[in-house]
């Protein structure tokens, strides 16, 4: 039932999205790919913009939901652009701009992608929400399952932990693929290796993500569509909750988040979508995993014996050969931070960009000592939440 699923560490380089998104994208591409041109900064900025954090955009309280599939009639940019130019940064911008940038993005993302699909040899059923695209070989009908799927996610997320949590997701930056079977996947592999110039710390990289069947950098992830397939597989729409929360952090907080931390929120999508965990990464070695029964009674249980590892040994677990147990205990950690303060939750993506340590990150979030944030999960986990 579960599913295992590659990332890359350290160093990812792979930049898929770029030609997926922009056509002819550079071999070294900008730390933040630059989507639309919604105006010009009047001079580089000392520090960061902390109204938007350089991004140049300012999410909008209000969206409707938004997933569209290939071939049918787009919204209007007014229903669609889930940002506004932001105010203090991004001078000269206005909202009419912005409409028009996206006006000019939906005639021209049709050819990017179909040169996209030349370049593999593959032809996909496209889909877009306001905080991802996908690139699907799957039929329509599961395509738009994963597609909505996305969408009531993102939503759902956006009600509890504000607008802001969203400033770098978008169709552009976040991109999910989903190939038939091994010939593509490796010819996906293969592209992301020799195209992009993909290079890993780990020699095995690309054996390791072959019998994986998914593999992940931070703006794009690459899944096997026949190995996802119940019972043995955890099945797309699994994948694409995990696959996207995971390149999610990865990406808002570029690539600075701490694996706890993403696998934990990857895992927490999936029980907030799906009301069930599947999926879980390996990183560099091969790592096979048993889990049983109900995480948070399985967690609850362990608390009680005194089994479960302390926060600050979790937070600097990796994913590399990581026991079921701490997957657990990071899922019930992950899942106590969003549920006791969505406000601080909202910001730990940034605070890890920032730099800050998993520890000071959640001090500084939650305005608590982290002996006292921990000894309260504790009791909420033992009182069976
Ligand atoms: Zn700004």
């Amino acid at each position: 039932m579960l599913q295992r699923f590659v990332t890359v560490a350290a160093c990812c380089g792979v930049w898929l999205a770029g030609a997926l998104g922009a056509g002819e994208a550079p071999e070294s591409v900008p730390e933040e790919a630059p989507g639309l041109e919604i105006g010009t900064r009047a001079e580089p900025p000392l520090a960061p913009c902390e109204a938007c954090a350089s991004s140049g955009r300012r999410p909008v309280e209000r969206l409707k939901p938004y997933a569209i599939l290939e071939g049918e009639d787009m919204p209007g940019p007014e229903q669609r652009l889930g940002w506004s130019p932001c105010g203090a940064c991004a001078r000269g911008a206005s909202q009419q701009a912005a409409f028009e940038a996206e006006m000019k993005r939906q005639v021209e993302r049709k050819p990017a992608y179909e040169k996209h699909e030349r370049a593999l040899n593959l032809v996909f059923i496209d889909f877009e929400t306001r905080f991802a695209s996908g690139h699907f070989q799957a039929s329509v009908q599961e395509t738009r399952e994963c597609a909505y799927l996305l969408d009531r996610l993102g939503h759902a997320l956006r009600e509890r932990l504000g607008a802001e949590f969203f400033r770098s997701a978008g169709p552009d930056s976040l991109h999910l693929i989903a190939v038939e079977n091994e010939k593509g996947f490796l010819r996906g592999l293969e592209y992301i290796r020799d195209v992009r110039g993909h290079q890993s710390e780990d020699p095995n990289w690309f054996e390791l993500a072959r019998s994986a069947g998914a593999f992940g950098t931070r703006d794009t992830t690459l899944m096997r569509r026949d190995l996802l397939v119940p019972p043995r597989g955890a099945g797309l729409p699994h994948m694409t909750i995990f696959a996207w929360a995971r390149m999610f952090v990865r990406h808002s907080s570029e690539t600075k988040a701490p694996a706890w931390f993403a696998e934990g929120f990857a895992s927490l999508c999936e029980h907030l979508t799906l009301g069930s965990q599947l999926c879980y990464s390996i990183s560099y070695e091969e790592n096979r995993v048993a889990f049983e029964g109900d995480w948070n009674k399985s967690v609850a249980q362990a608390l009680r014996e005194g089994k479960t590892k302390r926060w600050e040994a979790l937070f600097q677990a990796s994913m590399i050969g990581m026991p079921a147990l701490d997957y657990m205990s990071i899922f019930s950690v992950t899942r106590y931070l969003y549920h006791c303060d969505a406000a601080a939750f909202a910001k730990l993506p940034d605070l890890f960009r920032l730099g800050r340590t998993s520890v000071k990150a959640l001090e500084e979030a939650y305005g608590v000592e982290i002996g006292k944030l921990e000894a309260e999960w504790g009791v909420w986990v033992k009182s069976g939440k």
